[in-house]
C-alpha cells in the first residue's frame, strides 16, 4: 500500500490516477488546496495534515505502507516571497513530522516532490543535477532544506529517497475528469485559459526586459501524466532496491517564453488574447530549461507530450469539465 499525501492537489490527483491501476493507495490531504473531487475513487481518502503526528500514527498502524510519496505543500513562488513562514511552516517543518513519523514506523521509501526553484538563476541552457543549488525565493529554500534533511535521514535512518525536481507542471488528464485549478489562479496556462474563456478580461505578462529573444521569462512545460509516470518509474525503482538516493529533474527539455505560450494558446483555442505588459514579479529567473537526461538513461523515462498537447488537455478541461465555473 502506498500513502499519497497531498493526492487531492493537482499534481498529486494525476498521480494517483496512474498508481491506482497497479496499487492500493491512501491518500492523506488537509483540502487547503486540493479538492476531494479529483481524488480517485478507487484510492481510499483520508482528510487530515501531514503536521499531525496523531493523524500519522493512526495512519501508518491502520494501513501497511510500504513507501509514501509527498505532494503537499504551498508552491507559490510570489506568495513565499510575501509569506515566508506559511511556507516554513508547511512545507518544512510539517514535512519533517511526515519524515519523523516515517522513522518511527520503520518506512523507508519516499518520493519527494521538489523543483527547479532550487538551482535559482542557473547561467546554462539546460540545467542538469549538477548545477549548484542556490534558489532566489523561499519556495525553492524549503524545498532545498528538505533535500538535506532526506540525505541526512538517508545516512542516519537507513531512508530511501528519490527527489523529483519538477519545472513547470501543465496539462490535464486525457479523460479530462481531472485538470488544474488554483484559488487564486497564479499559473500562466490556466490564467490565459480562463482569460479566453471569458473569465479574467486580460492576461498580465510580467516583465518584458528579461535576458530572452523576446524578454519575457522561459519555462519548461511538462504535462502532469508524463510527471506522474516518472513518480511511479521512481517509485519502483526503490520499491525494487535499484535505488536509494537519487535526484532528477523533469522537464521535457524545451523553453518557452510567456509570449510564446500565450500565442501557442491562441492557436489552439483559435481565440485572441488581450494582454498588458507589467513590471517583473518578484522570484522570477529569467529562464528555466531542464535536462532529463539522467531520468530518461537510468529508469528509462520519456515525456510524451509537448507544449501543444498540454494545453489542448488543459483547454478541452476547463471547456467540459472544470467544476468551479
Ligand atoms: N506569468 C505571467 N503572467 C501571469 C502568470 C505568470 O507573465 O499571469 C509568468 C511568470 O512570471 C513566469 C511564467 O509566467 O515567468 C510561469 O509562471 P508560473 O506562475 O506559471 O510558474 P512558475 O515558473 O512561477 O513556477
Amino acid at each position: 500500500m502506498i500513502l499519497v499525501v497531498g493526492g487531492a492537489g493537482y499534481v498529486g490527483s494525476h498521480l494517483v490516477k496512474e498508481l491506482v491501476e497497479n496499487e492500493e493507495v491512501v491518500v492523506l490531504d488537509n483540502l487547503s488546496t486540493g479538492f476531494k473531487s479529483l481524488v480517485d475513487i478507487k484510492a481510499t481518502f483520508i482528510q487530515g495534515d501531514l503536521g499531525d503526528i496523531e493523524v500519522l500514527n493512526k495512519v501508518f498502524t491502520t494501513y501497511p505502507i510500504k513507501a509514501v510519496m509527498h505532494f503537499a505543500a504551498n508552491s507559490l513562488v510570489g506568495e513565499s516571497v510575501t509569506d515566508p513562514y506559511k511556507y516554513y511552516e508547511n512545507n518544512v517543518a510539517a514535512t519533517l513530522t511526515l519524515l519523523k513519523a516515517m522513522v518511527n514506523h520503520n518506512i523507508k521509501n519516499f518520493i519527494f516532490s521538489s523543483t527547479a526553484a532550487t538551482y535559482g538563476i542557473p547561467n546554462v541552457d539546460l540545467i542538469d543535477e549538477h548545477q549548484p543549488n542556490n534558489p532566489i525565493n523561499p519556495y525553492g529554500k524549503t524545498k532545498l532544506m528538505v533535500e538535506h534533511i532526506l540525505e541526512d535521514f538517508a545516512l542516519a535512518y537507513g531512508l530511501n529517497y528519490v527527489v523529483l525536481r519538477y519545472f513547470n507542471v501543465a496539462g490535464a488528464h486525457e479523460s479530462a475528469t481531472i485538470g488544474e485549478s488554483h484559488d487564486p489562479e497564479t499559473h500562466l496556462i490556466p490564467i490565459i485559459l480562463q482569460h479566453l474563456l471569458g473569465e479574467r478580461e486580460k492576461i498580465s505578462v510580467f516583465g518584458t526586459d528579461y535576458n530572452t529573444p523576446d524578454g519575457t521569462c522561459i519555462r519548461d512545460y511538462i504535462h502532469a501524466t508524463d510527471l506522474a509516470n516518472a513518480h511511479i518509474l521512481a517509485l519502483n525503482a526503490l520499491l525494487q532496491e535499484q535505488k536509494q538516493t537519487e535526484t532528477y529533474n523533469l522537464g521535457n527539455g524545451n523553453g518557452f517564453s510567456v509570449k510564446e505560450v500565450i500565442e501557442t494558446c491562441e492557436q489552439v483555442t483559435g481565440r485572441k488574447a488581450n494582454i498588458e505588459y507589467v513590471d517583473r514579479r518578484p522570484g522570477d529567473p529569467a529562464k528555466l530549461v531542464a535536462s532529463s537526461k539522467k531520468i530518461q538513461t537510468e529508469l528509462g523515462w520519456k515525456p510524451k507530450f509537448d507544449l501543444t498537447h498540454i494545453i489542448s488537455s488543459a483547454w478541452k478541461w476547463h471547456t467540459d469539465t472544470r467544476n468551479d465555473k
